[in-house]
């Protein structure tokens, strides 16, 4: 300690340590003390980094002791935890959260529960306080940006910027009269007047959402397609999701559905296609070919017993593959940690390749591999200068993260939600110490059980 402060003293007299060194730029949080997984090209892991944030953005991420080149208002302390991007759910219906848990298993649960209990069911006040409750399950799992389809799109987005986060969201266009249009193919003009409104907002990109090719039509998807680059706004649609759909355009155009929108000039970069359940070496090759996004839905899928995408395919053939639960009618959940180690481990079982998916895999589909598919990795899914600051921080200290030997391995095979202690989005802080700051959750929590008493009426008469 005495020759320490010593060569301390020195250094000051010789001018070592002059003015320059003590000056500090300004930034407004910092973030030390963890392992910083930073998801960038090289996948660079900093052991004990730093993530310097000013307004909206990144400054800078390197580590430890670049903390003293900046004066910050909040210093966090990650407590040896892990520092990763904020996760990216790439497909889900938020508002359908009221509707958790009902007659799961049941085999006719489409036509006989979710159709009626919709049409009955689907107004404005429900699908904001659907998209708030389910933002608040997001938000506090880590999940900084979602992507949305369904109905009255404009109350999910007031619901989304409420809790603090960022939103791809696309209004539902289907060809049946349904809550928020009368008309067929309605949702197109509440498209149109919903992204006008929201096509500067700061975290929102508003999209289209036709439902799906077969709820569609020709015409239609390529009014959408012909709207979407004039808006230059994204095209949400689940594709090859069932055996069903794949039957009807084999039999009417002797295609298969990734076939048909290709042929019918609806596939670009804009286009972000959810499922892909039913796809094969072809359909796979279209889809790279016109840089289409693919949101991955594991558990949703297997619940429902329809079947693995080939998604751990398309994602080492270079396609832009990211994670999604579905809607919590469909994956129940919304949070993505809860996805990774599902997608790691059926995978490995498909493939009977315990080497198929390492950890590193789940996560970069997670976060940079979800911005991927939504065309926004210029933006998000990387801690690196100058992209947005949307950062998770989870706690290593809880007893299911002990001991910690590899955060990748961490994070996938034993993390769940509730380690996540920390989440910035968009430079601000909206979970702290595991509180969400930007609502009250014991509200959301009786919101959604006053619906459950509606609900539960309705559907004692279905
Ligand atoms: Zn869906």
């Amino acid at each position: 300690m005495k020759k320490l402060l010593s060569i301390f003293t020195l250094l000051i007299l010789t001018g070592t340590l002059n003015k320059e060194s003590f000056s500090s730029e300004k930034a407004d949080i910092i973030i030390t003390n963890g392992t910083v997984l930073t998801m960038d090209n090289e996948k660079n892991v900093i052991e004990n980094g730093v993530v310097v944030i000013k307004d909206n953005k990144i400054l800078e991420v390197g580590q430890k002791g670049l903390e003293k080149k900046y004066k910050a208002t909040k210093n966090i302390d990650a407590n040896e935890g892990i520092i990763m991007p904020g996760m990216i759910n790439t497909h889900t219906h938020a508002s359908m959260s009221v509707f958790r848990s009902l007659a799961d298993d049941v085999p006719d649960r489409l036509t006989r529960y979710l159709f009626p209990l919709e049409n009955k069911m689907v107004s404005p006040e429900m699908v904001y306080l659907g998209a708030l409750h389910g933002s608040v399950e997001m938000a506090k799992a880590g999940v900084t940006t979602v992507t949305d389809m369904y109905y009255f799109e404009d109350e999910v987005a007031k619901a989304v910027k409420k809790i603090g986060l960022r939103g791809v969201l696309g209004e539902t266009v289907i060809k049946f009269p349904v809550a928020d249009a009368k008309e067929p193919f309605g949702g197109i003009d509440y498209a149109k007047k919903f992204i006008e409104t929201y096509k500067n907002d700061e975290l929102i990109t508003p999209a289209f959402a036709p439902h799906a090719p077969h709820t569609n039509d020709t015409e239609h998807l390529q009014i959408i397609n012909k709207l979407s680059k004039e808006y230059n706004v994204p095209v949400l649609m689940h594709v090859a999701e069932t055996e069903k759909e794949s039957e009807f355009y084999k039999e009417k155009y002797n295609m298969s559905p990734v076939e048909y929108l290709d042929s019918i000039g609806v596939l670009d970069q804009r286009f972000v296609a959810a499922h892909l359940i039913f796809v094969n070496d072809n359909d796979i090759e279209i889809l790279k070919k016109r840089d289409v996004g693919v949101a991955h839905n594991m558990v949703a899928n297997i619940k429902s017993a329809k079947g693995i995408s080939p998604a751990l395919k398309m994602h080492d053939q270079g396609l832009r593959v990211g994670l999604g639960t579905d809607g919590p009618m469909s994956g129940n959940t919304l949070d993505i940690i809860g996805q990774m180690g599902y997608v790691a481990k059926l995978h490995k079982l498909d493939t009977k390749d315990r080497s198929a998916l390492p950890p590193i895999k789940a996560v970069e589909m997670a976060t940079i591999g979800g911005a991927k598919a939504l065309h926004m990795e210029d933006k998000i899914g990387s801690l690196e200068t100058g992209k947005l600051a949307d950062v998770v921080i989870v706690e290593t200290q809880s007893a299911n993260m002990v001991p910690l030997y590899d955060a990748y391995s961490a994070l996938v095979y034993s993390a769940n939600a509730s380690n996540v202690e920390t989440v910035i989005v968009n430079g601000k802080i909206i979970v702290e110490n595991k509180v969400l700051k930007t609502y009250d959750e014991k509200l959301s929590r009786k919101n959604m059980n006053d619906f459950k008493n509606k609900v539960i009426k309705i559907a004692e008469t279905l």
